[in-house]
């Protein structure tokens, strides 16, 4: 383990340039602070301990480096780190605390215990600071690591005590800041005690599923798939949610720039925008993301507690977590090739979770695949070949199948390999004319429906600006639109997906998308068109379906890209593995 750091006094300069800020805004900031620091002293073990919410005690023991005396006293004063020393640092900050202010602010606003000790030392130091004032310096045995314990949070500012929430509602944000700090160190052995019981003890793992099953549960680590993917600048990896596996809040979003929990508008968007054409609005997907790039593209300096970060360049790091999540989502089989296995996560094999929602929690922490690429013994060849999947596509798990019959005019019932699948017919119709107006537009061969007579539309001149930039953009998606001078476009055509909008609100929409987010925000933009315009269609088939033309769904659902769930989150398909139904009838 590195030798601990010495302790310097930040120079002037360095404090201007660092935005000045609250560090300290309640308990769980407090625990946010004292567990980075442990983490930069290299601890092996984290221990924390709150009471009454943390609002009389966070508590937190690590066996890290420690400090000798001179260096502990030194810790309590403002601006004292041993983590930053010239301006230049400020650009490549590796460590979890820079400014040398936690500390200081801690100690001045509770009754704050220090006690630590360094490998070898004689004795320990034990400090006493009460509102900022030392009370105490002594010789203490103890432990080589160090033990804060911060009492009676704002005891001694009113105005801010007052302003601190029901015990409840701060443990909330105690239990979510340790979840974020276990989640981004699995190495790292971690435990939380609260009023005097144990509620999480983490051993330390390599694998951030198992962190993540420890924290979470199985069924909810059964429902994710790793991300892996990146473009030689930015990585994305970490785990995402399959749909329709979802919750009405992003609690189970959490996302690791550089290793640290942090956050950007930049990764909301992006993660919105990925789970967009597969999860209805207003939910959300488990998404564990870790986002790596070089420091120098990273500015961290932007939130005082460092909970949010800018990017030197958010729209490689917008499009790039996009198509990392969305390879995740579509299979493992889209992923492959794109990047090598991380060392880390190699050694976990490949898991292609059950989709569908089941009250049962599934038997072993890793379900068994459901894949049907090895069909068992007794399996009678299906009456319908499956289609060859076309390159690179997923194969679907019920991609081979007997069609067994229809229940309520619009659900059908197969029987594959593994067990039995309910489809719901409508919501595969819409997956199915979704991808497929989707990939004419890809294609750039969008059917198009003339206008007539053509209309002229005007627009701001920023407006006309991003039109004028992706005109061939435009056209791929549809649109016939030329310049007609001065701010103004001639439409002549439309997509058939938008025929009978009016062409005016809708090109300066789309120049607005295009000047929020480029061309990949314009794409999303148009999806949920598409969707509508693919769910319209579906309903128009709703007659009964023969064999033929269900089996052609069948089989086009199976080739889709994320055969799940409709354009707008809707199962599309039920699985029912033999294992489940032999379980509910309780054979197992
Ligand atoms: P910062 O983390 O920004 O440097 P802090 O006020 O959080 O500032 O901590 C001040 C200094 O005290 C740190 O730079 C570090 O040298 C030392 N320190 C704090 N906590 C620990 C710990 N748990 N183990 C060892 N050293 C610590
Ligand atoms: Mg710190």
């Amino acid at each position: 383990m590195a030798a601990p750091a010495q302790i310097r006094v930040l120079p002037d300069a360095v404090i201007n340039q660092i935005a000045a800020g609250e560090v300290v805004e309640r308990p769980a900031s407090v625990l946010k602070e004292l567990v980075e620091n442990s983490i930069d002293a290299g601890a092996s073990r984290i221990e924390v301990e709150v009471v009454d919410g943390g609002r009389r005690l966070v508590r937190v023991r690590d066996d890290g480096t420690g400090m000798d005396r001179d260096n502990a006293l030194l810790s309590i004063e403002r601006h004292a780190t041993s983590k930053l020393r010239e301006l230049k640092d400020l650009d490549s900050i590796a460590t979890m605390g820079f400014r040398g202010e936690a500390l200081a602010a801690i100690a001045s606003v509770s009754q704050f215990t220090l006690v630590t000790n360094r490998e070898g030392a004689a004795a320990g130091t034990e400090i006493l600071v009460f509102g900022g004032r030392i009370q105490d310096v002594r010789d203490a045995g103890a432990p080589r690591g160090t033990d804060i314990a911060v009492r009676n949070l704002f005891f001694n500012v009113p105005a801010r005590r007052k302003f601190l929430r029901s015990a409840q509602t701060e443990f909330a944000n105690i239990r979510q800041a340790f979840l974020l700090e276990a989640l981004a160190n699995t190495g790292i052995e971690f435990a939380l005690r609260a009023d005097d019981a144990e509620v999480y003890r983490l051993p330390a793992t390599e694998h951030l599923l198992d962190r993540i099953r420890d924290l979470y549960g199985v069924e909810i680590a059964g429902h994710l798939r790793p991300i892996r993917f990146g473009n030689g600048v930015v990585e994305i990896g970490g785990y995402a949610g399959v749909p329709p596996c979802s919750r009405l809040d992003r609690e189970l979003q959490v996302v690791f720039i550089n290793g640290r929990p942090s956050g950007s508008p930049v990764v909301n968007f992006a993660i919105q925008s990925a789970y967009r054409d597969v999860l209805q609005g207003g939910r959300y997907a488990p998404l564990f993301l870790h986002v790596d790039l070089p420091a120098d593209l990273v500015d961290v300096n932007v939130h005082p507690a460092k909970k949010e970060v800018r990017f030197r360049r958010p729209t490689e790091v917008r499009d790039v977590i996009i198509e990392a999540i969305r390879l995740a989502v579509a299979g493992p089989e889209a992923g492959r090739g794109r990047r090598d296995e991380s060392p880390r996560e190699a050694a976990r094999p490949h898991v292609y979770p059950p989709v569908a929602v089941s009250a049962t929690p599934p038997a072993s922490p890793a379900p068994a695949p459901m894949a049907v690429t090895q069909p068992r013994l007794d399996w009678t060849p299906p009456p319908v070949p499956p289609a060859e999947p076309e390159a690179g596509a997923p194969s679907a798990p019920w991609a081979e199948y007997r069609l067994m019959g229809r229940v309520g005019g619009m659900y059908v019932v197969l029987e594959t390999a593994d067990g039995l699948v309910l489809m719901d017919s409508r919501s595969a119709h819409e997956r199915v004319i979704y991808e497929r107006l989707l990939g004419a537009m890809e294609k750039g061969n969008v059917p198009a429906q003339g206008l007539l007579p053509p209309v002229t539309v005007a627009v701001t001149p920023a407006q006309a600006a991003a039109l004028r930039k992706h005109l061939d953009l435009l056209k791929e998606m549809g649109f016939g639109v030329a310049e007609f001078g001065s701010d103004t476009f001639l439409v002549d055509a439309l997509p058939v997906w938008v025929a009978g909008v009016a062409p005016g609100p809708l090109l300066s929409d789309i120049a607005d998308g295009l000047m929020q987010g480029g061309r990949t925000s314009a794409k999303d933009w148009v999806q949920p068109l598409i969707a509508s315009i693919a769910g319209k269609q579906a309903v128009g088939l709703q007659r009964e379906l023969n064999d033929a033309e269900l089996n052609a769904l069948i089989r086009d659902l199976a080739r889709t890209e994320m055969p799940y769930t409709s354009p707008r989150g809707k199962p599309t398909v039920i699985l029912l593995s033999t294992r489940e139904l032999n379980r509910k009838f309780g054979r197992e």
